[in-house]
């Protein structure tokens, strides 16, 4: 039944448990998937080793399994490629658009100049971005390593939800990690190398993600690779008027199944 034209991927990350918002977002990847008679892989984001559980990975399978969401690959674990993150990051390096970054988040937040984007966002601040090394930085899993963003980059695309969009280096945002100390990728590396491998056509995900595509599109430069296009799906408020998310512990997918609903009930519970 499924074609290569269309590649998709639902790929939650094992941090908490899904909320309504995800629902949606992974019903969308799903269908668009369906309606186009393609190919969809489950990829389990479980990259980051403080906060991802076991328990959080199956409960996101049940739930989405519960939801009537089906899927034609997978689960694929990312923390078991975490060799081919390895080598692309050595990439990364060789081509010098990489450098070691020692900094903390909280050494940036309270960098006394520090500049912000338009959407809030904290930018790295330039003056402790490192240049270009003649002979490249070493390789060593064991550092955290920053992506060089420039004054000169642009990024706009057309999103299949969004409409246009445009996003200015240092402006919207500002080098980024690609790597963390404990040996393991950044979510902006891991999801470019992953999405590039699975030959993946159409990204759909949260619109919160959007600044995250913007940073992206540089790995995709980086690695000569298309990026594929993408869809970024509207998020879901709770009853409060706020977005939901998982730290501010939002209603659980498996709280409201217990509760009696089933996937139209839930649907029909979103705000439009
Ligand atoms: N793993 C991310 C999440 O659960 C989604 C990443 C993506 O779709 O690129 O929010």
């Amino acid at each position: 039944m499924s074609s290569d034209s269309y590649r998709g991927r639902i790929a939650p990350s094992p941090n908490g448990y899904l909320h309504l918002g995800h629902a949606k977002t992974f019903w969308t990847a799903f269908e668009r998937c369906r309606n186009a008679s393609g190919h969809l892989i489950y990829r389990d984001e479980d990259i980051d080793p403080n906060r991802c559980k076991k328990e959080y990975s199956e409960a996101a399978l049940e739930d989405l399994t519960r939801l009537g969401i089906t899927w034609d690959e997978g689960p694929l674990l990312q923390s078991e490629r975490i060799r081919l993150y390895a080598e692309k990051l050595k990439t990364l390096i060789e081509l010098n658009l990489v450098y070691p970054c020692s900094k903390s988040r909280r050494e940036i937040r309270e960098y006394p100049e520090l500049k912000q984007s338009p959407l809030g966002e904290n930018l790295f601040p330039k003056s402790w971005s490192l240049p270009e090394n003649d002979n490249a930085y070493p390789f060593d899993l064991s550092i955290n390593w920053r992506f060089r963003v420039k004054e000169t980059d642009l990024i706009e695309f057309t999103d299949l939800k969004q409409g246009p969009q445009a996003f200015r280096g240092q402006v919207d945002f500002a080098d980024f990690l690609v790597w963390r100390k404990e040996g393991v990728p950044a979510y902006e590396l891991a999801v470019v190398i992953d999405d590039i491998d699975m030959n993946i056509t159409e990204v759909v995900r949260g619109q919160d993600l959007l600044l995250s595509t913007a940073r992206q599109w540089l790995l995709y430069n980086a690695f000569n690779a298309s990026p594929p296009v993408f869809y970024h799906e509207d998020l879901v408020n709770g009853a409060d008027g706020k977005r939901l998310s998982k730290r501010s512990q939002s209603i659980a997918l498996r709280t409201l199944f217990e509760q009696g609903h089933n996937r139209e009930s839930l649907f029909k519970s979103i705000p439009a």
